[in-house]
């Protein structure tokens, strides 16, 4: 039987050989982190190894990483009214978020439901610089959460033009670079951002482990999601996932060594990929098309064509990819990044993500574009019986 085909790196990405060694040597090791005898000491140091390698994806300094079990969780752990800085200890009054924030960014943390207010985005699904600015103009204190590329379209934000905006009107600015990662670069300074969420098994590391990374020293939060025993400076108790935070620090430091070869090589891919589809299904309309993307993201959609049936035939061919919204319930719902976009009921439905990664070839390329032309050719034939049109 062929080899599958995963083109689903959104969703998760494939566990770099660096991290799957780090997380095997941490398994090895006994200690508590927090204990002060040497097998104590043994796993502390991989987690501060770990904090510096994390710091560096993002130019940050270690001591602003807070380690978190997922991105979700750091998304919340941002979203907090009662965060502080040294200028501005009164709780902030509002938050803005884009109109395409990923769920956990969508369910607002620990704001109440009528002080939260969405940005739209344009055709493209880039964030409204215009909208931004005016909407900060209603706040006094506002913290604002913009996610750096988007994890269905991949399209690219302007967070330094927002930062500066953000900053102008006396805010703060969250980023979830959760799908920017490791695939542009990504420095909190040229961001200007306050607050950077980031997630392990995005990059290349293994699911459960993700950061809050901290600008500077003076963001403070009083009302840290899970107390206890004091870790991550009192941010986050819980004695800390040892090996998943190795495992992060090494996938953290391969990312960034190998950024520009892979993203070449991921752009160069997902051209050919773009360019078969095109000859294949001329009528087929890539979201986000006029605006930066990530280099291995494709969102499209073919009139007609059933995403969930679509993804159920390329899983039968050997070839896996996703909906827009993959849905931890595994059902697929309307995209409400599709819908911010102002895209037509019928071709929402339509929408499949093809996400590639550093180890996609030129071959699972071609197998993608030859179980695209079978089912993209039946589904449309069948579409049109349906419909009544002769095929
Ligand atoms: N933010 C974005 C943009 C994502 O795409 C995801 C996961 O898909 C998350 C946050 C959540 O990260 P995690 O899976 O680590 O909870």
């Amino acid at each position: 039987m062929a080899e599958r085909v995963y083109f689903d790196w959104n969703a998760t990405a494939l566990l770099r050989p660096q991290a799957r060694q780090a997380l095997l040597d941490a398994l090895a090791l006994t200690g508590n982190p927090s204990s002060v005898h040497a097998e104590g000491r043994a796993a502390r140091h991989l987690i501060e190894h770990a904090r510096e390698d994390v710091a560096q994806l993002v130019g940050a300094r270690p001591a602003g990483v807070i380690f978190t079990s997922s991105g979700t969780e750091a998304n919340a752990l941002a979203l907090s009214s009662a965060i502080e800085t040294a200028n501005e200890k009164r709780p902030r009054d509002r938050l803005f978020m884009s109109a395409i924030e990923h769920s956990s960014v969508r369910a607002s943390g620990r704001f109440p439901r009528e002080a939260i207010e969405d940005i739209p985005v344009d055709a493209d699904g880039r964030l409204k610089l215009a909208a931004l600015a005016e909407a900060l103009g209603r706040a006094s204190r506002p913290l604002v959460s913009i996610m750096l590329a988007n994890n269905e379209t991949g399209v690219v934000q302007p967070v330094a033009e927002a930062a500066a905006i953000v900053h102008a009107a006396g805010g703060l600015l969250h980023v979830d670079a959760v799908q920017a990662a490791g695939r542009i670069p990504c420095d909190v300074a040229a961001l200007g951002a306050d607050l950077v969420t980031l997630s392990a098994h995005k990059i290349g590391g293994a699911k459960g482990a993700g950061a809050l990374v901290r600008a500077g020293d003076d963001i403070h939060f009083p009302d840290p999601l899970i107390r206890g025993g004091g870790q991550e400076r009192g941010l986050r108790a819980g004695t800390e996932n040892v090996a998943g935070i190795a495992a992060f620090g090494a996938a953290a430091a391969a990312a960034r060594r190998q950024l520009a070869d892979e993203a070449a090589q991921m752009l160069a891919m997902r051209s050919l990929l773009e360019e078969g589809l095109g000859a294949i299904s001329p009528q087929a309309v890539i979201f986000g098309a006029g605006a930066e993307r990530l280099p291995n993201t494709t969102l499209f959609a073919l009139d007609g064509v059933n995403a969930e049936t679509a993804i159920i035939a390329l899983d039968l061919e050997g070839v896996a990819v996703s909906s827009g919204a993959a849905c931890s319930s595994g059902k697929v719902q309307p995209s409400h990044v599709l819908d911010a976009m102002g895209v037509s009921a019928s071709l929402l439905r339509g929408a499949v993500r093809v996400s590639l990664g550093w180890t996609t070839t030129q071959a699972d390329v071609a197998r993608f574009l030859g179980a695209w032309r079978k089912v993209s050719g039946a589904l449309s034939r069948s579409s049109k019986q349906q419909r009544g049109i002769a095929a």
